[in-house]
């Protein structure tokens, strides 16, 4: 099995790349970072403190988690119930932050992961794919731009959604979870040695898309 590892901070574009790269080499794209979110969706419904590992792993055995996929669009079941467009509420941003430097959290999630990687040619997108989850994943992608950028592109996808965001704000909430991702002990955000650093300031998502796709070509070639 081929695995392609695309790690990044938030709103780099990983998620529309991850995509379109699946889509158009015929693989499995998996978001990682809606495992997160969801645990964090359940954890503030059953009224979890942010921070509380204790009681955030007591609630792990009842959670149940799917990835399914409709025409190539990844959903996720939280205990049989699809919370795919509750979990990209800003909110529960900073909760899938909160409960991802939680050890008991990414453990559970880990073999999930994995198997999926060991079933399926993937496309992972996430913050430890290349670090933790898929070490020898063939190909790997540091995917970054400048925080302004980033947050510019946020507020592009909140206003898409009806659900304008103001700027400032948005950047800030970027910044302090990027903080808690890089600097968390438990697989912190960082680019793995051997992956390849994209950086997408000022490119069009056509423009990153295409660099992506000339990174894979370079890296993995024949093996494809
Ligand atoms: O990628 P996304 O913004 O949806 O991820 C939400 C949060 O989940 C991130 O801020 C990060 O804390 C966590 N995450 C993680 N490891 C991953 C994917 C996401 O810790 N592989």
């Amino acid at each position: 099995m081929i695995s392609i590892a695309i790690d990044g901070p938030g709103g780099a574009g990983k998620s529309t790349i991850a995509r379109t790269l699946a889509k158009d080499m015929g693989y499995l794209y998996v978001d990682t970072g809606a495992l997160y979110r969801a645990i964090g969706l359940y954890a503030r419904r059953n009224g979890a403190a942010p921070g509380d590992t204790d009681r955030v792993t007591a609630l792990l055995p009842d959670i149940q988690l799917d990835l399914r996929w409709v025409e190539g669009i990844q959903r996720v079941y939280l205990n049989g119930e699809d919370v795919s467009e509750e979990i990209r509420l800003p909110e529960i941003s900073m909760a899938a932050s909160d409960v991802s430097a939680m050890v008991p959290v990414r453990d559970f999630l880990l073999e999930l992961q994995r198997d999926m990687a060991r079933k399926h040619h993937v496309v992972m997108d996430g913050r430890d794919i290349g670090t933790v989850v898929l070490p020898d994943a063939q190909v790997k992608i540091f995917l970054t731009a400048d925080p302004e950028e980033r947050a510019r592109r946020r507020c592009r996808e909140l206003e898409e959604k009806g659900l304008p965001g103001d700027f400032q704000q948005v950047l800030a909430e970027l910044r302090q979870r990027d903080q808690q991702d890089q600097n968390r002990a438990a697989a912190p955000l960082r680019q793995a040695e051997d992956a390849v650093l994209a950086d997408t300031t000022g490119l069009t998502l056509e423009e990153s898309l295409a660099l992506v796709k000339r990174i894979v070509k370079e890296r993995a070639g024949n093996d494809l």
